[in-house]
């Protein structure tokens, strides 16, 4: 076996290579960028090479630097995870004729799945069903509605060589064609160097479903069934699971032998995952072939029990695979949700900072369900705008579905992040909503059951119980430090403008008993929580819960889940008082055009004086890969622009200002 790898990746993945590593007795070498000089994984690496600034393209995607980095440290094998080099057969090819192995498939194989149209047509000859289009390069916007109106619309318009969402567009008809097939050529070239583009039919109302493979170089390939990754904002993963809930034995079956038939005709020998698009009636079509470690691999993990990144190792090694397909089963349920570094309540903008507080779930098993947390950030690290914005992984393994939902809804109550904002009440939503509870999936889940962004859920019959008896709790805690207790039993509980009356009372095991003037009984015991703590553990009528609490003005604010309140807990004949208080009036922004994250500047495009339509673009900001295009909300002349192209720009600098 080897003695030492390099892992040319950096954050939870590279964090995640390590741990297999030192389980199988390997050394490790972590490379890292200025930027992750004091990260996780470089601390747990058994070395480290700086390879350069923080802009991937000066650091982690320069393959000189990595080649350096191997000779340096007499690295036998480099593990690339996924992005950066990952799918570059470039990159494999060059370690090869060093005498260096590359930990994924063979270069041949990643050229033959490395672009779409390329892999389409692999797949259509090795039998694999694929999503009707035009197998060919288009050259012009009039070539483009031309076969668009072949294919009938809708019609997704692709970029070759486009990966992680981007470079993808749906055309509805001929105007939107023309313009999406420019913009997507530039995006494509903007991004991947290479703007070549096609064009496929759009799968109405689809799911994604993507099967694992594996494979030696000894000619075995197996699948480990398939994950579903339909919770997909602007065509990215955000939730995955597997087993999929759509899909029976008999479609399991056919779509891991298509996929397994696809990675025997390209000689795969490593993990890699083929993608379908499918239908609600459980037709399947196959979108493209990613060559690499998954990003949501861990899900196949936890209802198969096999270390992807261990097999990718032995097989990179030359061992072959030690199972047959017949060895394989699925146990049980999983399920991944990723946790970003965005906030939600602000359309899901990027959001940068320090991460003041990160409080992780315990890992491991939990009784009812079992918690695996991938993070590559420790509390006090800072998420920059250099890279992806994700900051863990966190992943319930449970026997059934619901169990595994259930466990997830707990594990990311007991997630705990502050400094930015990060999108776990967001996760949090989707675990509760009875429609992705009943397994009813599609990409468009998260347009469909949030069409005008996230507010947070309004608390249920049973979190009102839970965030009432959470601001009566603390109200006492605080009276008796405060050495203020007092006797009254009667209490108003304001959440937001909605009174809740309740009465107090212990019973023997001093557990505090609520009793509800509109009906209604809870009973509040093994309170966790002091003055200063941003947790509020307890169990209300013998179901543990877990809120985040802050103290305000004059009273709490409480998250539990998706539901976030002001809460005030006040005498009854307070409370009718400030139900009737006006709500303060916020600063009129409404000329203004802010900035909505910390970023650099890339353009403001309007002058002083110049007329501005309603929907016009003012100014693009980029923080963390991400372009954010700000346009007029209103019709108006410009009297002011505070900032220039390159300047870096922090949340809510005003940028532009109308007369
Ligand atoms: P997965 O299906 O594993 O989630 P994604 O397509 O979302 O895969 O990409 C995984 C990671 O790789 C993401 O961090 C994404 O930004 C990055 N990535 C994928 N394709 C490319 C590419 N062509 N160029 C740069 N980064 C990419
Ligand atoms: P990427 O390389 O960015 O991952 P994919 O081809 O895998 O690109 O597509 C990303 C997502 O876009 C898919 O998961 C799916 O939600 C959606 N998608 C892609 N092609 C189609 C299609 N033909 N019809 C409907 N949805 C599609
Ligand atoms: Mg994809």
């Amino acid at each position: 076996m080897f003695k030492k790898i390099l892992i040319a990746n950096r954050g939870e993945i590279a964090v995640r290579i390590i741990k297999t590593c030192r389980k199988m007795g390997i050394r490790t070498v972590q490379v890292y960028s200025e930027a992750d000089a004091g990260s996780l994984a470089v601390e747990m690496a058994d070395e480290s090479v700086l390879i350069g600034p923080a802009p991937a393209n000066q650091s982690y995607l320069l393959a000189d630097k990595i080649l350096d980095a191997v000779k340096q440290t007499g690295a036998e094998a480099v593990h690339p995870g996924f992005g950066f080099l990952s799918e570059n057969a470039g990159f494999a090819r060059r370690l090869k004729a060093e005498g260096i192995a590359f930990i994924g498939p063979n270069p041949e194989a990643i050229d033959a799945m490395g672009d779409k149209i390329t892999s389409k047509k692999f797949a259509a000859e090795a039998g694999v069903s694929t999503v009707p289009g035009h197998m060919g390069l288009i050259e012009s916007t009039e070539e483009a509605v031309k076969i668009a109106r072949e294919i009938g619309y809708p019609v997704m318009i692709k970029a070759s060589a486009g990966g992680g969402g981007k470079g993808i567009r749906v055309a509805h008809g001929d105007d939107d064609m023309a313009e999406g097939f420019a913009a997507v050529k530039a995006e494509a070239l903007n991004a991947f160097g290479d703007d070549r583009v096609f064009l496929e039919k759009f799968i109405i109302d689809p799911r994604h479903i993507e099967i694992q493979v594996l494979g030696d170089k000894h000619g075995n390939v197996v699948h480990l069934f398939e994950r579903e990754c339909s919770i997909q904002r602007r065509n990215q993963k955000v939730i995955e699971e597997a087993p999929s809930p759509l899909l029976d034995e008999a479609t399991r079956m056919a779509m891991g032998a298509q996929a397994v038939a696809l990675a025997q005709a390209v000689n795969y020998d490593s993990a890699g995952t083929v993608e379908f698009v499918a239908g609600q009636d459980k037709s399947f079509f196959f979108l493209e072939m990613n060559t690499r470690l998954q990003v949501e691999h861990p899900v196949t993990e936890l209802i198969t029990g096999v270390d992807l990144v261990e097999q990718m190792i032995r097989s990179a090694w030359g061992e072959k695979l030690a199972f047959e397909q017949k060895d394989l089963a699925i146990n049980g349920w999983a399920i991944e949700s990723r946790i970003y570094a965005e906030d939600p309540y602000r359309g899901f903008l990027p959001s940068i900072g320090r991460l003041v507080r990160y409080e992780q779930p315990e890992e491991g098993d939990q009784g009812d369900y079992t918690v695996r947390n991938d993070s590559g950030v420790r509390e006090g690290d800072e998420i920059s705008m250099f890279y992806d914005p994700m900051i863990a992984k966190l992943c319930a393994w449970g026997e059934t579905r619901d169990a595994a939902l259930d466990g997830m809804a707990r594990a990311l109550e007991n997630t705990h992040l502050s400094g930015l904002g990060h999108n776990v009440p967001f996760l949090a939503a989707v675990m509760d909503q009875p429609r992705f509870r009943s397994g009813q999936l599609s990409t468009s889940y998260i347009k469909d059951e949030f069409p005008d962004g996230f507010h947070g859920l309004t608390p249920s019959p049973s979190q009102v119980h839970i965030i009432v008896a959470a601001a009566v709790a603390m109200n006492e805690i605080i009276a008796e430090q405060d050495g203020d207790p007092s006797d009254r039993t009667d209490w108003v509980v304001l959440i937001d403008k909605t009174p809740h009356g309740v009465t107090l009372s212990y019973d023997e095991d001093e557990a505090l008993l609520l009793s509800f003037t509109g009906g209604g009984h809870a009973r509040l015991s093994d309170i966790d929580w002091r003055p200063g703590l941003a947790q509020f553990q307890a169990v209300l009528d013998g179901e543990p819960f877990t809120a985040e609490v802050g103290r305000v003005a004059d009273g709490f604010s409480i998250r539990h889940r998706a539901a976030r309140a002001r809460v005030r807990v006040l005498r009854p004949r307070l409370a009718d008082l400030y139900a009737r208080l006006p709500e303060k009036q916020a600063a009129d922004t409404s000329k203004q055009i802010l900035s909505p994250m910390p970023g650099l500047v890339v353009a403001i495009p309007v002058t002083v004086g110049q007329e501005v339509k309603s929907g016009e673009t003012v100014a693009i900001i980029e923080a963390m890969k991400m372009q954010n295009i700000l346009k007029a909300e209103r019709d108006g002349v410009v009297k002011a622009v505070s900032a220039k192209a390159g300047d870096p720009v922090a949340a809510d600098d005003v940028l532009v200002e109308f007369g």
